[in-house]
């Protein structure tokens, strides 16, 4: 214990951390609670003070490889909580409020009272979301979530709604898209480190996972590189996607559902998809021979859909798929890259999950199906 104190005493801790409020960490062999306190810019002071407010506090100091933390800051870079999920015990909730530090094995975060709001279409989700009273980091968020389902530059008509509802806290607690023909309901749950994520009624997140390759392939020919030299034009180039070698033909399928942006025929891709895939993700699949049947713009493709067929149309020196990852306009390296993935609410959880989704429904005058 004494070697822990004066590890911790010696090494000084950053003054600041670039605004962020929320960390999270996952233990490595070697690590120490510490060293992630140090790396939120929170004091030596403090986590003395800390480590000597509670007997649970000596919890932080057994971790093992696998377990998380979570450190949420204030506006100010104070301390708000740390949250503790060991991989095999129950999370240990930690607040400081009022220089005093509790400890909690339930994250009993006072609930506030149910409020909610209506967002009208009348014009578009932005303009009418403001109109309603709905701060854009909040709209972000339902883009986030609904855009694997809702194309929002197309599929919005005058009077669907979205209804918002809150139980105290920032995030919403459930956000419903409503139109004459369907209803998507999420609701806001929090996983273990106490972040809410959105669940349909079913218990899955709306994004999908993501298949490596979208195409039966015999080898990687080129990689992703800010720097090769190009086959033909014999100049070093950036090579921002990854050319999947496979014979002239060859079925290409969609690695995650998404909606068709456009397909095109271009001097250098050659025959060219390009799939978006919820807010910030497209892929684009390139020198292809041929399209799959009815590809338009805005038509909706689920994941394992046949799209098209191997090629060497445009500028390229034999049949192979040139794909690539865009994240918010930014090329990634598909073969590094992390993408989200589907989510489950967890099974030991779904009845408690569902019944809260009922009750949410029923409070806001909805008549739950599940
Ligand atoms: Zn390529």
């Amino acid at each position: 214990m004494l070697a822990f104190f004066l590890i911790f005493s010696l090494i000084a801790s950053p003054s600041h951390a670039n605004g962020k409020h929320d960390f999270i960490f996952e233990v490595s062999s070697g690590d120490a609670f510490y060293k992630f306190f140090y790396k939120t810019g929170l004091s030596a002071k403090l986590l003395t003070k800390l480590i000597a407010s509670d007997k649970s506090a000596q919890n932080l100091n057994k971790i093992y490889p696998g377990d998380k933390f979570r450190i949420i800051l204030n506006d100010k870079h104070g301390l708000e909580q740390i949250i503790f999920s060991p991989v095999n015990s129950s999370p240990l909730y930690i607040s400081y409020e009022n220089n005093k530090f509790r400890f909690n094995n339930e994250n009993n975060q006072p609930k506030g009272r149910l409020s909610h709001k209506t967002i009208i279409i009348d014009k578009s989700l932005n303009y009418d979301a403001k109109k309603a009273g709905i701060d854009a980091e909040i709209v972000k968020l339902m883009v986030d979530n609904f855009s694997w389902e809702i194309d929002f530059s197309r599929d919005l008509r005058k009077g669907d709604k979205f209804i918002l509802s809150w139980d105290g806290e920032k995030k919403p607690h459930a956000m419903i898209y409503v139109n004459n023909k369907k209803i998507i309901a999420l609701f806001g749950y929090k996983n273990n480190l106490g972040q809410k994520i959105y669940y349909t009624a079913e218990g899955y997140t709306l994004n999908d996972s993501f298949t490596f390759a979208p195409v039966k392939y015999s080898r990687i020919s080129s990689r992703f590189t800010l720097r090769r030299l190009h086959p033909t034009l014999k100049v070093y180039r950036p090579h921002r996607g990854t050319d999947f070698v496979a014979p002239s033909g060859t079925p290409i399928y969609a690695p995650a559902k998404g909606v068709i942006k456009y397909t095109k025929t271009l001097n250098g891709y050659g025959n060219v998809i390009y799939l978006k895939h919820g807010s910030e993700l497209l892929t684009v699949y390139a020198h292809l021979s041929n399209f799959a049947k009815g590809l338009k713009p805005g038509k909706r493709i689920s994941k394992g859909a046949l799209i098209g067929y191997v090629g060497s149309t445009g500028a390229s020196t034999g049949p192979h798929l040139h794909y690539e990852i865009r994240i918010n306009g930014v090329h990634q390296d598909a073969e590094k890259v992390k993408l989200p993935s589907k989510l489950l609410v967890p099974k030991s959880e779904m009845a408690e999950f569902q019944s809260q989704a009922k009750d949410t429904l029923i409070s806001l005058g909805i008549k739950p199906r599940f």
